[in-house]
């Protein structure tokens, strides 16, 4: 049985070589090749010699996720489609911006979280993605980029877990693809450019900032446990005053970083200015008065079954002035890649009819090219 390399870590890699009888500066050889130069295929690794190459052709593989589908807005993002098996499908964005470009990975193939206004969440749980598929979106989207952006340099610098799926739910798998993300040998990214983003899974807050402290996004959405409860139902396991306490530790981990929390607006629900002081009350509470957090504001992006409305802009206006004048940094998300449901929690992956879905995307949703994209196009900071 011939096993793919995208599922190894430097760690791993090293393992197999030493059961191939190889020393371990040929793991970072490898390794290198896949990750840094995107080889394929054992053959362009020339510094290998022929007996490794012919050994490694009949013990493993490189297999990248297939292409279902790809969009590209008018701003520039990117959406792809991948097929990962058993008609299910997960999205991947890339984000360019002036000075940096961006990745949305998926971690899982669907999600058991369940919140109310997210489509990803109302499509249900498929399963967990593998370590190989998690890396496999950073490999195929780095390694296409270069040659489709005309650039010799690295593309994606930085890369947030807020694509299909709750990452600390399929733990296991992310940390090694997180490792091959921040490895030199790897991708290279420092440790504040690639974020967890999660609904609040306590006990693996803790344990990812003991193993693997990147920055870390949580999906808060509500100042109290009543509300939070029903827009996010992991809540009613892991209530606030189990979750900030966890934030508050992560930062022991991961000192001069902040907690960023995202907060999806959504008109009537959780947008009042009576919310945006309760929750200047919590943030002071658990905090003690330091600056210890930031505050996201994501306009809600709607789709069909929700039943639900984005607040309108005067009210996200006041609720973010209201979180700044109490002295809490906080930023508007622009939505980005509008045009082709690209923005967050828009991912569904379209599995929900599973009867060979990725065909029929395939054959629905044709490749669209826009002849120019504006790579440089002004947006706000995030
Ligand atoms: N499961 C993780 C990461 C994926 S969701 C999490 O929940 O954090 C990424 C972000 O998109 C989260 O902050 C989530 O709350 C937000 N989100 C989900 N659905 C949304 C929607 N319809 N509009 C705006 N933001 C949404
Ligand atoms: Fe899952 Fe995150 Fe969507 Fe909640 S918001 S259902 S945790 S993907």
């Amino acid at each position: 049985m011939t096993v793919n390399l995208l599922d190894y870590d430097l760690g791993g890699l090293a393992v197999f070589c030493e059961h191939l009888g190889e020393k371990h500066f040929r793991a970072v050889q490898l390794f290198r090749w896949i990750h840094q130069k995107g080889a394929r295929q054992f053959d362009e690794m020339t510094d290998l010699a022929k007996a490794l190459r012919e050994k490694l052709k009949t013990s493993a593989c490189i297999t990248p996720l297939r292409v279902v589908s790809q969009h590209v807005s008018v701003d520039g993002t990117i959406k792809w489609l991948f097929d990962v098996g058993d008609g299910n499908a997960v999205e991947t964005v890339f984000i360019p911006e002036d000075d940096r470009g961006t990745l949305c990975i998926s971690t899982q193939a669907g999600c058991a979280m369940g919140c109310r206004f997210c489509a990803t969440g109302h499509q249900g749980f498929s399963r967990n993605l593998t370590t190989g598929e998690m890396i496999g979106q950073l490999w195929f989207a780095e390694h296409f980029l270069r040659p489709y952006l005309k650039r010799d340099d690295r593309v994606i610098s930085n890369v947030v877990m807020m694509g299909m799926g709750e990452p600390l739910q399929n733990y296991s798998a992310l940390v090694p693809a997180l490792r091959m993300m921040l490895d030199d040998h790897g991708y290279g990214l420092s440790r504040r450019r690639v974020t967890v983003s999660t609904s609040g899974l306590v006990k693996k807050i803790d344990l990812l900032a003991q193993e693997c402290p990147v920055a870390l996004a949580v999906s808060l959405h509500a100042p109290n446990n009543a509300l939070r409860d029903y827009l996010v139902p992991l809540n009613i396991k892991h209530p606030l005053e189990q979750l900030l306490p966890a934030c508050v530790n992560y930062l022991r981990y991961a000192p001069r970083d902040f907690i960023t929390f995202e907060y999806c607006m959504l008109d009537g629900v959780n947008d009042s200015i009576e919310h945006a002081r309760e929750l200047v009350g919590l943030i002071h509470e658990y905090g003690s008065g330091k600056i210890w957090c930031k505050f996201n504001l994501i306009g809600f992006n709607p789709f069909p079954e929700s039943g639900l409305r984005r607040s309108k802009p005067a009210q996200m206006f006041e609720f973010a002035k209201l979180l700044m004048d109490a002295g809490i940094t906080t930023t508007v998300r622009k939505t980005r890649g509008d045009d082709i449901d690209a923005a967050c929690g828009q991912l569904a992956g379209d599995v929900k009819d599973r009867t060979r879905v990725v065909e029929r995307m395939a054959r629905q949703r044709m490749v669209t090219f826009r002849p120019k994209c504006q790579f440089d196009s002004k947006t706000e900071k995030v």
